[in-house]
């Protein structure tokens, strides 16, 4: 469904800004954004993808992954098709790099589904959803006056007033944080690192719940040097901060063997010196998603792919010794 795109500049009679996210895209008439959805009609800012699903699912919220929010319940999650970084190791690139078919909801709509299947709200995710903003401003009112649920997860590249709206209107946030170098950013995802880490410092600020993923790729972010950085940068925002490392496979465009398991036993091993949670994803290493008490060491969550159980918890805290985990339940 066509719409007024908001965060839009006037540059001439016919070309016209987009100031969504950092890539401020300048567009000439019929001209489309990098992220496939947002263009140019008639010298205005107009974008495509309103309300255009590419699918629509009720997940753990652990698949987010979020383990420190509302552990065990389920959140339909749907997501736009596009985005506006080009990864070439996507592993969702069947809907984030392609042009596919998807269906219009409207607001009322999807809000009505997540009041539906014990869902506690609605995930934007799967793809890019930072470039749904005006559907998900929409749509996060109606949930939020049936007292659900707004989870984002993204890779935080927006501008900073669009994420101040956005903050003012979820209540959890995942942030795939892909690296600590530039050069990174560049070469593999065509973007720029040093918004998504303001972005990340902003949303550390805020009263919205965060965790951050990590995809450890071998010899391409996997270095002691690269995993250290990357963890004392979220150790300095906080140590309470979820940290996930998820092991990649290949996909897409590149095709590195898939991440030794020694690399993210390494991972977490280096990022629990500083940090309180640690989780590894996209393996299976018994143990290494559960929840332990970081002062007693007691279970509080255990989970085994996505079967979740919670242990020993006390609202959010430690049901044994009454450490404070910040886990939102
Ligand atoms: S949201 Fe899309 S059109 Fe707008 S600046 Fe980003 S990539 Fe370009």
């Amino acid at each position: 469904m066509l719409k007024a795109a908001e965060f839009s500049q006037t540059l001439s009679e016919s070309r016209v800004g987009c100031l969504l996210c950092p890539a401020e895209c300048k567009l000439g008439e019929g001209q489309v954004g990098i992220c496939g959805c947002r263009f140019n009609q008639d010298g205005k800012l107009m974008t495509s993808n309103y309300g255009e699903l590419v699918t629509l699912a009720v997940d753990p919220i652990e698949k987010k992954p979020l383990y420190h929010f509302y552990p065990t319940a389920d959140i339909l999650s749907t997501g736009p098709n596009g985005c506006n970084f080009s990864c070439v190791n996507c592993q969702n690139w069947q809907i984030s790099q392609c042009k596919i078919e998807t269906a219009y909801w409207s607001p009322e709509e999807l809000a009505d589904a997540a009041n539906r299947d014990g869902s506690i709200g609605i995930a934007f995710t799967y793809t890019e959803p930072l470039i749904w903003y005006e559907y998900i401003m929409d749509v996060a009112p109606l949930l939020k006056a049936n007292g659900q649920k707004v989870v984002l997860v993204s890779n935080g590249y927006v501008s900073p007033r669009p994420l101040e709206k956005l903050i003012g209107v979820m209540d959890a946030i995942n942030i795939d944080l892909k690296s600590m170098r530039p050069d990174f950013y560049r070469r593999i995802c065509k973007g720029e690192l040093a918004p998504v880490l303001d972005n990340i410092r902003a949303i550390a600020e805020s009263n919205v719940h965060m965790e951050l993923t990590n995809l450890v790729i071998p010899t391409m972010n996997d270095s002691e040097e690269d995993l250290k950085q990357l963890i004392d940068f979220v150790a300095s925002l906080s140590d309470m901060i979820p940290l996930h490392f998820s092991a990649y496979h290949p996909d897409y465009k590149l095709e590195l063997p898939p991440t030794p398991i020694d690399t993210m036993l390494k991972a977490r091993e280096l990022a629990r010196r500083k940090l309180k949670f640690v989780y590894l994803g996209n393996v299976h290493i018994p143990g290494c998603a559960n929840t332990i008490c970081p002062a007693c060491k007691r279970l509080l969550v255990s989970r085994d792919g996505y079967q979740t159980r919670i242990e020993g918890l006390n609202g959010s805290k430690c049901a044994d010794c009454g450490e404070e985990t910040a886990i939102v339940v």
